[in-house]
């Protein structure tokens, strides 16, 4: 079966927890194991983290879209933000690159998202904001 869902908030942490919980939902269905429950929430919550304190800088008026597609057991989810953008986008996704060291960031956010799923892009334009897209 296919399945669509858009899911728009802003971008304010109280609403990764939501994020994570529609995810999941949205996933059920496919009896997933409580490993891939546990891996999909980890690859949104990181998506999600990243546009509230980089893509706004917790200004508290952004707003962040999810958009997951299902096709058959395949999963797509694309995760967008309109916020500062990011410069480099080879750099940011190196293991350990964060632009914010100060906050005890570790930079490994992307490093995650690509070991738990098939396959992940990162899409970028300063100013306009960041779209990061994924499949499981
Ligand atoms: P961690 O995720 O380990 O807490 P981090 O968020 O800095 O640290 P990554 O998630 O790997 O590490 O992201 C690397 C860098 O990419 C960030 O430091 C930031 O500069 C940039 N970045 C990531 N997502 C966005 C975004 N949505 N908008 C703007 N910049 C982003
Ligand atoms: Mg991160």
């Amino acid at each position: 079966m296919d399945n669509e869902m858009t899911l728009s908030f802003l971008a304010v942490s109280e609403n990764e927890a939501l994020a994570r919980m529609a995810m999941t939902c949205f996933i059920t269905p496919l009896d997933p194991t409580i490993e891939e429950i546990s891996e999909f929430k980890t690859v949104v919550s990181e998506a999600v983290t990243n546009a509230i304190i980089h893509g706004y800088e917790e200004n508290g008026v952004g707003i962040v879209t999810i958009r997951a597609l299902r096709n058959d057991r395949e999963v797509t989810v694309i995760i967008s933000d309109e916020g500062k953008g990011i410069e480099d986008v080879d750099q940011a996704m190196e293991p350990m690159y964060t632009s914010k060291p100060h906050m005890e960031r570790s930079g490994m956010g992307f490093t995650i998202m690509e070991s738990f799923t098939d396959q992940l892009s990162v899409s970028s334009a300063q100013d306009k904001g960041t779209t990061v897209t994924f499949t499981k």
